[in-house]
């Protein structure tokens, strides 16, 4: 298997973020060969390589760039055929514990500005934008600093390196609501709207910003296309295994001797990262984590061996999401970090629709009142059956997300809700018990 680093490999050098730095480490060198190619030819490269999408959902990215209608030979186009087509980078990283996109964006922007330059070429697009979350000013100006470079230096803008390709490239700052990172949401609040989900399908591939064709990529998948174009799709294949290659960024923060990033291969265990993280703090144990946010359902101790690639988190009952791998150990209380999660999902909640909007006010409403020892026997269901009335019925996947830490943390441990019971509701359990009607506070 080819060695990790990658995608981190000029994150150390001096000034990484400057664009004489990062020609002087073999960057831009892919886009000159991306310009020989015909754009089809680099949408069957990525097809090829295997590569799926790094901001969560794990979709083809080869096959994602080819659901662009492109006029066919010799026909007069129409329909989305005939439109322009938009690229568009979803920056808008902010999924609790997720922290990779940012420090790319910080550590090596011009990476992901040449990704963004041979995806746009693949898919015939002039117009590419970068969505950059709200908060993080500093990756605004970072990224914005070498969007000027790029210009100045003819990677961007008309004839690009005498190509003949055009492409201008916009950063572009939204306003700190989670749900922008929503693809649909991200395209109705860059239209100038309010962020919310539109309803899909259309996907954004056929009908996206303004109604005209549009890929919406992460950050990290955007910033690998590069060493695809350069390593080769079968060098790409050789990381990790057959159905999610690559090298991958993972970001560990909690309870570990040296919380960070780090890079490894698709498919690297728990256990093997812990190790590279310095374990778990001295004299502590693990006692549960998440493989990929605050919206995946959580592992414990017994997932350390799961490979951490797509299709093996799924199998194992979670999903690998953004990679963000949150770390608790026996000190800290599930409920309480349950109760963390939800109160975010409720902050963050759209609003669109009433499972969410209403379930994850009553949700923090019930742990709330659990966690301040105020909690009823017939809580645990009402939890459980809360969550059943939002997974699967929410307009997205903020809302079935936020039903992940509490579905799980009640799969492994529910006698940590159970203990936090009054003993007179504790003597109830396992009685047949009504479900009360939920009061804010009785
Ligand atoms: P999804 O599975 O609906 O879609 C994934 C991507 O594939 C989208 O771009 C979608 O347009 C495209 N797609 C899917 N089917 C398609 C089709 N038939 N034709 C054309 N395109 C198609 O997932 P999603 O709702 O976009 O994303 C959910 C994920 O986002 C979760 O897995 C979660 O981990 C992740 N997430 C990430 C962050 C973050 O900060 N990076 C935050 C919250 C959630
Ligand atoms: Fe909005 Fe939540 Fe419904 Fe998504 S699930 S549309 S965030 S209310």
């Amino acid at each position: 298997m080819p060695l990790t680093p990658v995608l981190t490999t000029r994150w150390g050098a001096e000034r990484s973020w400057r664009l004489s730095t990062y020609e002087s480490l073999d960057g831009y060198a892919a886009l000159r060969t991306a310009l020989t190619m015909a754009p089809d030819e680099l949408v069957a490269l990525v097809k090829d390589s295997g590569l799926r999408g790094r901001g969560g959902a794990g979709f083809p990215t080869g096959m994602k760039w080819s659901f662009i209608p492109q006029p066919k030979p010799g026909e007069t186009p129409t329909g989305p055929a005939a439109m322009p087509k938009y690229l568009v980078v979803n920056a808008d990283e902010g999924e609790p514990g997720t922290c990779k996109d940012l420090p790319l964006m910080m550590a090596d922007p011009h990476s992901l500005i040449e990704g963004v330059i041979i995806s746009a070429y693949a898919i015939r697009s002039h117009l590419a934008v970068i969505y950059v979350r709200g908060e993080a000013v500093h990756a605004h100006r970072r990224l914005t600093a070498a969007v000027e470079e790029a210009y100045a230096a003819g990677y961007l803008g008309t004839d690009i390196l005498g190509s003949g390709y055009d492409l201008e490239l916009i950063v572009h700052a939204g306003a700190g609501a989670y749900i922008c990172g929503e693809e649909t949401a991200l395209l109705d609040s860059l239209e100038g709207y309010r962020g919310q989900p539109r309803l899909k399908p259309p996907f954004p591939a056929v009908a996206g910003l303004y109604g005209a064709p549009t890929v919406i990529n992460n950050v990290e998948t955007l910033a690998t296309v590069p060493f695809v174009v350069r390593g080769g799709s079968d060098w790409f294949k050789e990381f990790g295994p057959e159905k999610s290659p690559g090298p991958k960024i993972y970001s560990l923060s909690g309870r570990v001797v040296r919380p960070g990033q780090y890079e490894a291969p698709m498919g690297t265990t728990m256990r093997e990262l812990l190790e590279m993280a310095g374990g778990i703090r001295p004299g502590h144990e693990l006692k549960f984590w998440t493989p990929g946010g605050s919206s995946t359902p959580y592992f414990t101790s017994a997932h350390l061996d799961v490979p951490l690639d797509f299709d093996s988190v799924a199998a194992a009952g979670s999903m690998l999401g953004t990679t963000a791998l949150m770390v608790f150990d026996e000190t800290d209380s599930i409920v309480e970090a349950t109760l963390r999660f939800t109160e975010f999902y409720a902050h963050e909640s759209c609003g669109k629709c009433t499972p969410c909007r209403e379930g994850t006010y009553w949700l923090v409403q019930i742990l709330q009142r659990l966690v301040e020892g105020d909690g009823r026997a017939a809580d645990l269901d009402l939890l459980v059956d809360t969550c059943d009335n939002i997974l699967g019925r929410s307009f997205c996947a903020l809302g079935d997300g936020a039903t992940s830490c509490i579905s799980s943390s009640l799969k492994y441990f529910k006698d940590d809700y159970v203990a936090l019971l009054p003993p007179e509701e504790q003597a109830r359990l396992g009685r047949s018990l009504p479900i009360e009607p939920v009061g804010v506070a009785s």
